[in-house]
């Protein structure tokens, strides 16, 4: 694509842009008395404004049906999470009886270890990706001493090459051959959170496979970001939160994938609670556990019926634009993001982009470098109305989201940019 550096090119792009109303159905946070530009959907998605309708339904049934909510009405909430598989599952490309809506992230990451880490003899290792956010690292970590190993000698942790910032897929695969022996799980990131490059899953899964191991990937950062394929990449395991960029609100529910092979497997080990007991004799409450059919047969307690109902609002929107109509117009706005970056005069002594160059390798994240006062830098941009995220040591990832963020507020980015690094006293 020919961009432009001009309003004017941000504004046609914007007239040309299929999704452009969906901004409207997102409240933005006020700052100096106007909308934000908010380029943080990678943390916290914005409010859909069909939410609060979401929510009060269930509020009234709550009122008013108290305890017989359970059961009675239209969308009793004994059933409710049955409401949100289908959805979830076109977001990241699986069986709706492969998924299920539950809990929290790190939790169903546990969970998911507990059936899918089952070291055996020599076999007791897995790969991952090293930098991965910390709640990933602290459950491979604490997995791997609760089966009694040395979390050193069992988690392989893999490193771009010097001078690299992205993990290369021929050394992933390399790496995952080398180990073939020894591994029992590949376990990593879709997207690393701190640079956002996006992990080839289908070839890691093929040679995880091939090696005898088990293949699992967090999504945090794919899940509303890139279009996923689980069922057909053959995964066997996913997790994700809903927060992020699927936009359901602080803490919100988590979601999970199984692959069908296991949905049927009572073998498979897991720690089980009622809700995943067989639903036709859930409530007998009887004695033996045994489970139903599919993803929510890991289930273990009763739903979260209020965040599940923001998630509810989230998955409607995403189905109204669909995955990859979204992908379509986040490879325009994050490759403009980046011709606006490159364009801004100051060199990689001072500011330079660690996420990859190639759109298939990135979803609409792109995080930069800052070499020289970066949180000076990321203070002036959260002055001027821009809403980033600043990591530690010194990255600020900018993302553009495909669903509510236009080419104009793309392009007053780079402006403010360009205008604060002059302020912050950089050549
Ligand atoms: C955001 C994120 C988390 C957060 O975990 P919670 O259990 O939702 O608090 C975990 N892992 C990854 C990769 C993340 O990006």
């Amino acid at each position: 694509m020919n961009y432009q550096n001009t309003l004017a090119f941000a504004q046609e792009q914007d007239q040309l842009d299929p999704l452009r109303h969906f901004k409207d159905r997102f409240y933005f946070p006020q700052v100096n008395k106007q909308d934000a530009i908010y380029l943080c959907g990678n943390s916290l998605g914005l409010q859909p404004k069909s939410a609060q309708m979401y929510i009060d339904n269930e509020m009234y049934k709550w009122a008013n049906l108290a305890v017989e909510g359970h059961f009675k009405g239209e969308e009793p909430w004994v059933n409710y999470h049955e409401l949100l598989a289908p959805g979830a599952a076109r977001v990241v490309g699986a069986r709706e009886s492969e998924v299920v809506v539950m809990n929290q992230l790190t939790v169903n990451l546990h969970l998911m270890l507990v059936s899918f880490y089952r070291p055996q003899g020599r076999r007791f290792k897995i790969i991952t990706e090293g930098g991965a956010f910390p709640s990933d690292q602290y459950a491979l970590e604490t997995q791997t001493r609760f089966h009694g190993y040395n979390p050193d000698e069992a988690v392989i942790e893999l490193f771009p090459r010097e001078g690299e910032h992205a993990l290369r897929t021929e050394d992933i695969l390399a790496s995952i051959k080398e180990h073939a022996d020894e591994l029992a799980l590949v376990m990593m990131g879709g997207i690393n959170y701190y640079t956002g490059q996006v992990f080839d899953m289908e070839a890691i899964t093929k040679a995880g496979h091939e090696a005898g191991a088990f293949v699992g990937f967090d999504l945090a950062h794919a899940a509303g970001n890139v279009p996923l394929h689980l069922h057909d990449w053959d995964v066997d395991f996913a997790v994700w939160c809903s927060y992020k960029y699927l936009n359901s609100g602080p803490g919100g529910t988590s979601g999970v994938y199984v692959h069908e092979r296991f949905g049927n497997d009572s073998s498979i080990p897991r720690f089980a609670g009622w809700w995943g007991h067989n639903a036709k004799e859930r409530f007998q409450m009887k004695k033996g556990f045994k489970p139903m059919e599919g993803a929510a047969g890991w289930q273990l307690s009763n739903s979260q019926i209020l965040p599940m109902a923001v998630h509810r609002a989230s998955l409607e929107l995403f189905d109204e634009a669909g995955m990859e109509n979204l992908r379509a117009k986040s490879e325009k706005l994050t490759g403009y993001l980046e011709y606006l970056i490159d364009d801004v005069p100051v060199g990689e002594d001072v500011l330079e982009m660690i996420t990859p160059r190639d759109p298939q390798a990135r979803g609409c994240q792109i995080s930069m470098l800052v070499k020289q006062n970066s949180r000076q830098l990321f203070d002036r941009l959260m002055e001027a109305g821009i809403i980033v995220d600043y990591r530690e040591p010194n990255v600020i990832r900018v993302a553009p989201t495909p669903l509510y963020n236009s080419f104009e507020e793309v392009y007053r980015f780079s402006e403010i940019l360009h205008g604060s690094l002059q302020t912050v006293g950089q050549k």
